[in-house]
């Protein structure tokens, strides 16, 4: 008998633990991947930022694992909803938990709660089309805005901010976002590190992207910027901070610059309050020094006048109904992906939300390789049942077939060289498959 394995969860830890079934040697697979949402691929849609189309074309690769005769796609079906885990497990050999850290962290500081503060997770999925944050509708009439953290994610808030709309034509920024970012007064964006350069989590592509921006100049202030990388790192970390740091010198030998906007970066800077009334007016942010690593407040404060925070500070993950999870760490708990009888933990419910989107990819072998090894052949009847369950509750499925459809309307909608044009509500999506 086939072994039924069910992937809650389609972005990269759940297609790369389906890739990895599905090649896999051993008995018969069969494999459905569901997911809350009508579109599949999770970050790769409305993470990546609009304008890295090249790191979207994994999801290339993605659409050839789902179109394996063995592999089924269940779009807009919620577990927890439509579906419960329990159910589930009852019916599936395996049940394989995808589902990312879709939220964000707080800043835990006074004043968090105002209008015009906005984490990451809801800022970019407003601006990458999610349909979870369509309503959010940021308040961008501001001339300056804080980014709060030194990251990726940071990098592409503030560069999608303060790009042309020339510069954003091959993206796919959706039309809603588009005309917000376009008209907003912003000339200046503020990053914000509560420790040093060589501390800063950004990578050297995403940071030297900074220096080519076609009206926007990077600020960095010398002073903050030491010779040598330190003592105490191994020899990659060495080698990666050392080529963050020689750019940013070559970003600070450059000056304020001349052209209209602006991205500075600040380091050593803890942000303490947000300042204002009902809305945003700034940010009151405490120097710092590093001390073992970590960020000591050394009793000095400054402000920043802004009408805009993005704290850009890492996701975090919720309990899926029906599963443990650890909320300090903000996982499932899980011994090397294993959480219990016939269920499974990848990507960054299983370990924190951190790497690129091919870390994702040995989660999901250890995965494949651990629900053989402790299944063998599976004995649960798997898809019709589920099929079932979900027509009886009259759930509108998405299949694959369907997301193709969608994604071909959306291709076929796009201004050259736009590579589309997002649909971002379930309704347009539903109206493109029932025409
Ligand atoms: P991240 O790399 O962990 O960066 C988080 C930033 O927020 C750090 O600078 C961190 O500072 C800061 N921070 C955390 N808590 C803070 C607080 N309470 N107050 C002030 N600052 C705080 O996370 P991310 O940017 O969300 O990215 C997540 C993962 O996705 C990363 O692995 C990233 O590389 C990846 N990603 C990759 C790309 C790409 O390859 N182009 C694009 C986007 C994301 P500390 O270091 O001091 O904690």
């Amino acid at each position: 008998m086939s072994l039924n394995v069910a992937i809650v969860g389609s972005g990269p830890a759940g297609f790369y633990t389906a890739e990895a079934l599905s090649k896999g040697e051993g008995a018969d697979v069969r494999i459905d991947i569901i997911d809350r949402l009508a579109t599949p691929f999770g970050l790769i849609r409305a993470g990546v930022a609009p304008d890295h189309q090249t790191t979207k074309r994994v999801a290339e690769a993605f659409g050839r694992t789902a179109l394996r005769d063995e592999v089924r796609y269940f779009g807009n079906v919620k577990v927890g909803r439509d579906v419960s885990l329990d159910e589930l497990r009852e019916v599936y050999d395996a049940v394989v938990l995808a589902v990312g850290a879709p939220f964000d962290h707080l800043m835990k500081v006074p004043g968090e709660d105002k209008l015009g503060v906005y984490g990451s997770a809801a800022f970019v999925g407003w601006y990458n089309g999610h349909p979870d944050f369509l309503s959010l509708d940021p308040d961008l009439n501001t001339k300056a805005v804080a980014v709060i953290g030194v990251g990726n994610v940071a990098i592409d808030v503030a560069r999608v901010l303060v790009k042309t709309p020339e510069e954003m034509a091959t993206s796919d920024l959706p039309d809603h976002a588009a005309q917000a970012i376009q008209a907003a007064p912003i000339t200046d964006v503020y990053m914000i590190g509560r420790r040093g350069p060589v501390e800063a989590k950004f990578t050297n592509v995403e940071l030297r992207e900074m220096g080519k921006l076609e009206i926007c100049d990077p600020v960095v202030d010398p002073a903050q910027l030491p010779d040598t990388v330190g003592e105490g790192l191994d020899d990659r970390d060495a080698r990666l901070k050392a080529r963050n740091l020689a750019t940013l010198h070559e970003f600070a030998e450059r000056g304020q610059g001349e052209k209209a906007k602006r991205v500075h970066f600040v380091f050593y800077a803890s942000p303490v309050e947000v300042l204002g009334g009902e809305h945003v007016e700034g940010l009151r942010l405490e120097r710092t020094r590093i001390e073992g690593g970590r960020a000591v407040g050394t009793g000095e404060f400054f402000e920043i006048d802004c009408g805009l925070v993005v704290p850009s500070i890492g996701y975090r993950s919720v309990p899926v109904p029906g599963a443990p999870f650890d909320e300090r760490a903000c996982v499932v708990p899980n011994d090397d992906g294993r959480v219990a009888d016939g269920l499974y933990a990848v990507g960054w419910i299983k370990r924190g939300p951190t790497g690129i989107i091919a870390s994702n990819r040995p989660d999901g072998v250890t995965a494949a390789d651990h629900i053989r090894a402790d299944l063998g052949a599976g004995s649960k009847p798997g898809r019709e049942t589920l099929e079932t369950l979900l027509n009886e509750r009259q759930v509108r499925v998405i299949s694959y077939a369907d997301w193709q459809k969608i994604d071909a309307a959306e291709v076929a909608a796009a201004t050259p060289p736009a590579p589309r044009r997002k649909l971002v509500t379930l309704d347009d999506m539903l109206a493109v498959l029932d025409s």
